[in-house]
């Protein structure tokens, strides 16, 4: 199998230093591999958030279902991610999705937004899932003042075009909220979305899964997928899974020469996230940031983060290009440079849990759900730009629906899945990318130090 990323950004089994593992224990020795030939009517790639939420539909809709996972439920991104359940599945402005698509084509691609995260907040009422809820919407944060202006402007283009209705907070009115740190300059509030332990809704999602009758394969990697006689043919180390009709949901852990349909048209980047000990109500105020709200700032490199109702404080970075050892390390010592910098109170507080994994882009800049180009009766979502919790939820659905053909509406800003040009050399188009968003940077924060 051919993969973008070091072998290590594959290697099963627990990831070393994850703070979700604290808190939901994942028995290694419960995971059943395939070592047999099943035949089911639906045969589901991945057990992430996408796989799940397909399964748990389609077994609702009364087919049979198995989940074949290389690891285990929720190895992949879905179960060590920030826990944003927010609005996402693009890396394109608003502006610039009118201006190519058109106003009414935004507007449907917003509408599913915002149903994606009404989609995880009716997993976790009508599942019963208990997963440290929190957060009234998202927290745009400005890095400078420039930026600031530009969140104000957006705020009124959005509620312009989307009758989105956010509200603008100065330094000082984020100090009374307990959002305090001389970073920001600003910010503005999305009251749409919240945060959750990923983990404890990804085991919700495949305890569900499982009571209800979906067969779930973990250590069970697909190394390859035949058609004979109409259907696939789901080959693993030890098993084969026969299915009429396929869900791929391995999303930016995808291998790129496994299925020619999606060679060459996704792009796995890194995402990193450090966890602090539980911090003190007193170390919580040296900083004077007392509040459970989820934030981001505003730089195209973002930084993620949120105080958990456990007064531990996760701390995610967006960016990177390599998982070798080497490269891991260096984000490490980044991350915990950046939350230095953005939180000097808490400077000298450690943080013992930092991990990363893969997100993934596409060439159009939005994510895809919809047939896999060339192939009959298979379909996969991806592509969600780093916010697949809310969006993976979604897509697991229309995927179900895709598969039974039901008439469902998928709008067409997620309906294009391109090559990238050059694709084979398309991590280093990423990696030079990611270096001028780092040079823009440092020309900004010297323009701000200088005007
Ligand atoms: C560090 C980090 C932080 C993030 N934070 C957020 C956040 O706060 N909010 C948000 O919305 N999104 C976030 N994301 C993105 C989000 O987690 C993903 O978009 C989402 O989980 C994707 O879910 P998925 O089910 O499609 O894929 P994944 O969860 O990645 O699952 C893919 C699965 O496919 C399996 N697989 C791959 N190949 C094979 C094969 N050949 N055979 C069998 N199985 C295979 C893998 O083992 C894996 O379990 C973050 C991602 C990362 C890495």
């Amino acid at each position: 199998m051919k993969r973008l990323y070091e072998p290590d950004a594959y290697r099963s089994g627990l990831l070393p230093a994850n703070f979700w593992d604290t808190t939901e224990n994942t028995d290694l020795a419960q995971i059943t591999p395939l070592t047999d030939e099943v035949t089911v009517d639906i045969g589901i790639i991945g057990a992430g958030i996408t796989g799940l939420n397909a399964g748990i539909e389609l077994v609702r809709k009364g087919l049979s279902v198995s989940i074949l996972d290389a690891s285990h439920s929720g190895w992949g991104a879905s179960g060590r991610n920030g826990g944003f359940v927010c609005m996402g599945g693009s890396k394109n402005s608003w502006h610039s999705l009118i201006q190519k698509h058109g106003l009414d084509n935004a507007k449907q691609f917003y509408r599913a937004q915002i149903q994606s995260i009404e989609s995880v907040e009716e997993n976790l009422d009508s599942l019963s899932l208990k997963v440290d809820k929190h957060s009234n919407g998202e927290w745009e944060m400005a890095h400078d003042s420039y930026a600031m202006k530009d969140l104000v402007a957006d705020a009124k283009f959005m509620q312009h075009n989307f009758g989105l209705k956010s509200t603008i907070y100065s330094p000082s009115a984020l100090k009374e909220i307990g959002l305090s740190s001389s970073a920001f300059h600003g910010a503005v509030q999305n009251p749409h979305g919240f945060a959750i332990n990923p983990r404890k809704y990804v085991n919700g999602l495949r305890n569900h899964y499982l009571n209800t009758g979906g067969m779930l394969f973990g250590n069970s990697k697909v190394s390859t997928i035949e058609r004979q006689d109409n259907c696939y043919l789901l080959r693993t180390a030890q098993g084969v899974a026969r299915c009429k009709k396929l869900i791929v949901a391995t999303n930016g852990y995808t291998a790129d020469n496994w299925i020619k349909g999606l060679s060459g048209r996704y792009l796995p980047t890194v995402s990193n996230i450090l966890v602090s000990r539980r911090l003190s109500a007193q170390e919580l105020q040296q900083q004077g940031w007392t509040a459970h709200e989820m934030c981001y700032d505003s730089r195209r490199l973002l930084h993620y983060f949120r105080l958990m109702p456990n007064r531990h404080f996760l701390f995610g970075l967006r960016g990177g290009t390599s998982l070798s050892e080497n490269s891991v390390k260096k984000s490490h010592v980044r991350a915990r440079h950046d939350f230095e910098r953005m939180f000097p109170a808490w400077a000298h507080i450690e943080t013992p849990w930092f991990w990363s994994g893969l997100v993934c882009l596409s060439r159009t800049m939005n994510m895809y759900v919809g047939a896999i180009p060339d192939w009959n009766n298979a379909w996969t979502g991806m592509a969600y730009h780093g916010n697949g919790v809310a969006m993976g939820t979604w897509t697991g659905k229309k995927l179900a629906q895709l598969a039974v053909g039901e008439k469902t509406k998928i709008p067409k800003i997620m309906t294009t899945l391109k090559k990238f040009p050059l694709h084979p050399l398309r991590k280093n188009f990423i990696k030079a990318a990611y270096s001028w968003y780092e040079t823009q940077e440092l020309f900004q924060s010297i323009r701000q130090k200088l005007f």
